[in-house]
């Protein structure tokens, strides 16, 4: 592996490819598998990881806003994309770039037919968005009359899938919520199908979801955290491999005396002599100020090295005592030898937002 000489995010395409299939794998053969590369696929690079997927042979992509579905589309990707969170001044470009949006609300029905009425479509593919627990965005079970009424009225969309979001599937103390989540999107499609007269496909499982609750794979799945490395739960992470690998190398060491202070505010004090490097990433780059003060460890030279004092804007400090290296050394942030999830945890949050946190001024870069 090439020698790093500046902060890189590395990415790691054979990893990727692994958790594809180890997640293919768990699917039964019919069950289409939708890759979620919302947030620049989960804070790696759209470009690079969609097109890798596709190669793999994702069927499906998946994004947040409309923005990101062009990004895919510039970027060659042909398969169908799905926007979760569409709002309704995108809805011109949405058919315009071919993307699918999901439908939530009854406003977003209407201005979408409207819009598709307007581009002359007919049978444009839509996906009804329902709400069965989680209460952030969909359709209620009492919408359903309406929806079907609604639907079978315009011809210029037509509801290509149903589907519904768990709110706690990785959450092994909550299976009871989930069951019930389960069973209300079981009643919604199947009486929706009867109203409609045609049947929509269904999906429902996020990572969690396959990875916990196989029997809800309904026709699709739609996996974003595990394609990436991450399982939530120990024994799955273990299965998966992480795609990023966020390094960098060391700008300058320090040898401070007993009772020096480090950084803004004075934020660390060395009791005793201490050696110290300063790292060219800082908050601005996606490492917040809660993993400073000692919280949280970087490697160096597969040594931990803890973060000390308060995390700037461009550069954090770590305490190299006693670890044999010097300035122009390789550090790593995250990623194989030292999990994202775990470093995540030092700072009271999740893999999610570490990952997608890392700011685009870190440059991206494929290895293999
Ligand atoms: C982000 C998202 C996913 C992917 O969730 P993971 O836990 O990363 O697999 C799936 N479905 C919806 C609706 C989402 O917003």
């Amino acid at each position: 592996m090439a020698k790093v000489r500046e902060t890189v995010l590395q990415l790691d395409l054979k990893a990727l490819a692994h958790n594809y299939h180890y997640l293919r794998a768990k699917l039964r053969p019919g069950t289409k598998f939708l890759c979620v590369v919302k947030a620049f696929a989960y804070g790696s690079d759209t470009q690079i990881i969609a097109q890798e997927l596709e190669k793999l042979g994702a069927d499906y992509f998946a994004v947040a806003y409309t923005n990101e579905g062009v990004a895919l589309r510039d970027a060659g990707i042909t398969k169908p994309i799905l926007v979760l969170h569409p709002q309704e001044v995108s809805f011109d470009t949405i058919i315009e770039r071919c993307l699918e949006p999901s439908i939530y609300a009854k406003h977003i029905l209407d201005g979408f037919i409207k819009t598709a009425k307007k581009h002359g479509q007919k049978d444009y593919p839509a996906h009804l968005k329902f709400n069965t627990g989680l209460n952030r965005l969909g359709f209620q079970y009492e919408d359903i009359t309406h929806i079907a009424t609604v639907m079978k009225k315009a011809t210029a969309i037509k509801a290509l899938s149903v589907f519904s979001h768990l709110a706690a599937s990785e959450d092994h103390s909550e299976r009871e919520f989930t069951a019930n989540q389960i069973s209300r999107f079981h009643t919604i499609t199947e009486e929706l199908d009867k109203l409609l007269s045609y049947r929509p496909f269904r999906h429902l499982l996020n990572t969690s979801g396959i990875m916990n609750y196989p029997e809800a794979q309904y026709d699709m799945v739609r996996s974003g955290i595990a394609l990436y490395g991450y399982g939530n739960e120990t024994k799955f992470d273990k299965q998966l491999k992480p795609v990023a690998n966020l390094k960098t190398i060391i700008s300058q060491i320090h040898h401070l005396k007993p009772n020096e202070t480090v950084g803004y505010n004075r934020g660390f004090s060395s009791e005793h002599p201490k050696v110290t490097a300063t790292l060219p990433l800082g908050h601005a780059d996606g490492i917040g100020r809660h993993y400073g003060n000692g919280k949280t460890f970087v490697s160096v030279h597969g040594k931990k090295a803890p973060i000390i004092g308060n995390v700037c804007m461009d550069m954090i400090m770590i305490d190299v005592t006693g670890i044999d290296c010097v300035e122009g050394d390789e550090v790593l942030i995250f990623g194989k030898e030292l999990s994202a999830q775990e470093f995540a945890e030092t700072g009271n949050t999740i893999s999610y937002e570490l990952l997608t946190g890392i700011s685009q001024r870190v440059k991206r870069m494929v290895i293999s």
